[in-house]
Order: C-alpha cells, then structure tokens, then sequence
C-alpha cells in the first residue's frame, strides 16, 4: 500500500499547482472556514437586528418589483440597479448596514437571472414568512472579535458595535475573516455564522488505507454498512420522529386559529422552538456519528446521490431530507480532512443496487419494493442493502486503486473529497 501514499501526495500536490504563477512554491491551499457562535445583543442591538431584517425585506421586494417591469420591456437584460437609489426617499435604510443591503440585492439578481428565462420570478418576502437573517461582509478589519476576558468576549458588527459572543472554541489566529451572518431562530435566540478565508499547509496524507469502510444511503437507519455495527443510528433517529409527531400536532391547533391572533402568534413560537429541537438533535446526533466514523476509518466511500432530486421523483418526500445524508456528507468529509484521511465519492449513475456483487451482472428489472433478489445469471440470493453496500465498497477501493496509478479522470479536491473528475464542472 506505500505506492498510494506517493500518489495522493503527488496528485496534491499537482491539485494545487494548478491557478498558481509557475515557479511559485506551491505550499500552501486558501480553504474557506465556517463556524457558529450564540450571540447576546442587548435590546437595543436586538432592535436594529429586526430594523435590518425588515430593511432587507423592503430592498428585496422594491428592486424585485422593478426587475419585473423592467424585464417585460427590455426581455433577457436584467436590470441593476442598486439599493443607494432608495435611500433619498426612504431614509430609514441609512440606519441599517448598507453592506448587508447590498448582498440582498446580489441574492435577487442571482435569483432573477436564474428564473427570468424561464419565464418565473423570485417571490416576494412576507413579514413573519420570510428567514431572519441578514449577512454582512469584512472590509477594514469592522468585522472582528474582542477578546475582554476568558470568558467576556465581543464581536465587532457593523452599525451594531460591540456584541457580546459565547465563543465556545478556539479561532486559529492566521484565519481572515471573510464576511457573517446574523440571524435569530425561532426561539429568539441569535447566532452568528462566521465565513473564514483560512491557509492550510498540505495535509499529511494516510500512510495507509487499511480501514475502508463504504456507507451506503438507507431510508430506515439514515445509513448502512458491510461491517461495521452502528450502535448509534436506529434510536437516535426514532427519537427524532417521535418530536415529529408532536410537531404535527400542534400543527394542527394551529390550523384552527384565528391568523394574526396573539394565540396565534404563541402557537407558531411554539412550533417554531419544537422544529428548532428537531433540528439540533439532528445535528448533534450527526456530529457524533461522523465523528465516530471518521476515528475508525481510513478512508469512507458514500454515493454522490442527488437527494433533492430523489424526494422529488420517489415520493420520499420529508423522510430524505429529515435523517440528512447529504448533511453527513459534509461532516464526514471536513473530519476526516482534518484528520488527513479521504472520503470516496461514487458517481451516482453507478448501479450499486441492480448490480450483482458477485459476477457483477446488471438486474434491469429490480424494483424499489425488491427487498430481496436472486441473481439471474450465477443465482446468488441477495439482501438488497448489503449488496448495495459491497458493490460501493468495490467500487469505491476501485476508485482508490485508479488514483494511485495516477488516473487523470479522478480528482481531489483540497476539502479532501475523491471523485470523479465530471462530479465537480
Ligand atoms: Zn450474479
């Protein structure tokens, strides 16, 4: 297994010559950096909070409503207009962040280049319907975190000033702070997400692959795999839909209120605290998972499954998006970054569950109900999820093997993800 520690080395190496003026020493690699921290604004700070998430509200739907007429006129052109233009007339969007205008508006083009040709529009924002939150960027160092004590600590915002921050870890010092979002949940509480441009020296690759381990999508238990025993995914994930249950309830009390009454507005706190559990737990949940995952193996090999596109089409509907495989996805791949290892992605045209593990023969006629199946051309008996699980285990040591002789349709990326080359355009 030496040979493939030279190659992921040297094929890391190649990744981050490339967009770098020849003859410079190609070290290091700029990787974008988030972290969540709570935040504690006083009354006052919590008060311009709302003004400029009202703020954001007004500019999107004013410019919003311009585009629109603009774009019956002069078809294909978008307008771009900017929000300096509205504050003559409206001068309440001076008190707020003008920083956090502007990427509103950066949002609503986004959105509008990508609807208007097909003939849609962005929709517009609803007072108690739309996200709180708004996101700000560093220019000049106003962004920035004030250390007063070991445990009183601020960040520097923008027309807020000092903000008290719980910083529950560390912030590497050489790390720039690239621009944050505040929001509030529906609990009222307030974080803030930090986004930072970070320089991280070539990772020390694994000298050797000897725990590979692939982790199949499953419906049920969020995951499976060939041999390893998760002892934590089944309950967590019951638990879960129990708080799902009492979500649906209160749901239903809220149908029968009168809109806009203070029951009303009560009942959706209500709901809104219980979505924010549901959340959490599945978060943690996760994070304990992906960590355990990432300490025991080498290397994981997961299916680039599209999920939003699955849902869609197979009527899974909520129970896709509810145990958050993609979600895994993402924390697998940053821990096991972190610990120098690499995560496999498996093209998601592969047949991993019609495909025969043993002579490798494709079953057409496999259906989402076959649980179980015999294989029509050397007459094994397979368990539908185990089969799939070993044909993403082959496939994916298949992968690995093809990096290390150095195949040039594969990449990986500085985020430490192996793939097919055509996975990431
Ligand atoms: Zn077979």
């Amino acid at each position: 297994m030496k040979s493939v520690l030279s190659s992921f080395q040297m094929g890391r190496e190649k990744i981050m010559m490339e967009g770098r003026a020849e003859g410079e020493k190609a070290s290091a690699v700029i990787i974008s950096k988030c972290m969540e921290f709570r935040i504690n604004p006083t009354m006052e700070q919590k008060v311009l909070i709302w003004k400029t998430f009202g703020c954001n509200r007004f500019v999107w739907n004013y410019l919003l409503s311009e585009r629109i007429e603009y774009e019956k006129l002069n078809r294909g052109r978008l307008l771009n207009t900017t929000p300096a233009h509205l504050k003559n007339d409206n001068p309440f969007l001076c008190e707020v962040d003008s920083m956090a205008l502007i990427n509103t508006q950066l949002n609503l083009n986004q959105a509008c280049r990508k609807l208007f040709p097909k003939g849609k529009a962005p929709k517009f924002r609803k007072k108690g319907k739309d996200k709180r939150s708004y996101t700000t960027n560093c220019i000049n160092n106003n962004i920035e975190i004030v250390h007063i004590s070991d445990r009183e600590n601020y960040i520097k915002l923008p027309k807020l000033g000092l903000v008290r921050i719980i910083l529950h870890r560390d912030i590497p010092t050489e790390w720039k702070l690239k621009h944050a979002t505040i929001k509030e949940t529906a609990s009222g509480k307030f974080f803030v997400s930090i986004v930072f441009d970070a320089e991280i020296e070539p990772v020390e690759r694994m000298k050797e692959f000897e725990r590979i381990e692939a982790f199949d999508y499953s419906m049920s238990s969020l995951v499976i795999s060939a041999s390893w025993k998760n002892d934590i995914t089944g309950n967590d994930i019951r638990w879960y839909r129990n708080l799902e249950g009492r979500i649906a309830k209160e749901q239903r009390k809220l149908s029968r209120m009168q809109y806009g009454s203070a029951n009303y507005w009560e009942q959706k706190h209500r709901i809104g605290k219980l979505h924010e559990k549901a959340r959490n737990r599945r978060k943690d949940f996760l994070h304990k998972l992906s960590h355990k995952v990432a300490n025991d193996f080498d290397t994981v090999i997961v299916e680039d499954i599209n999920l939003q596109h699955m849902s869609q089409s197979l009527n899974f509907g909520k129970a896709v998006y509810d145990n958050g495989y993609g979600m895994l996805r993402t924390m697998l791949a940053y821990k096991l970054n972190d610990r120098g290892k690499v995560l496999v992605k498996v093209d998601r045209l592969f047949p991993s569950s019609k495909r025969c593990s043993i002579c490798h023969d494709v079953n057409h006629g496999l259906r989402l109900s076959d649980r179980e199946w015999t294989c029509k051309s050397c007459g094994t008996h397979h368990d539908r999820d185990k089969n799939a699980t070993r044909n993403l285990q082959d496939e994916g040591k298949d992968i690995l093997n093809r990096w290390a002789s150095g195949d040039s349709s594969l990449i990986l990326t500085p985020y430490g993800v192996l793939s097919e080359k055509k996975l990431h355009p």
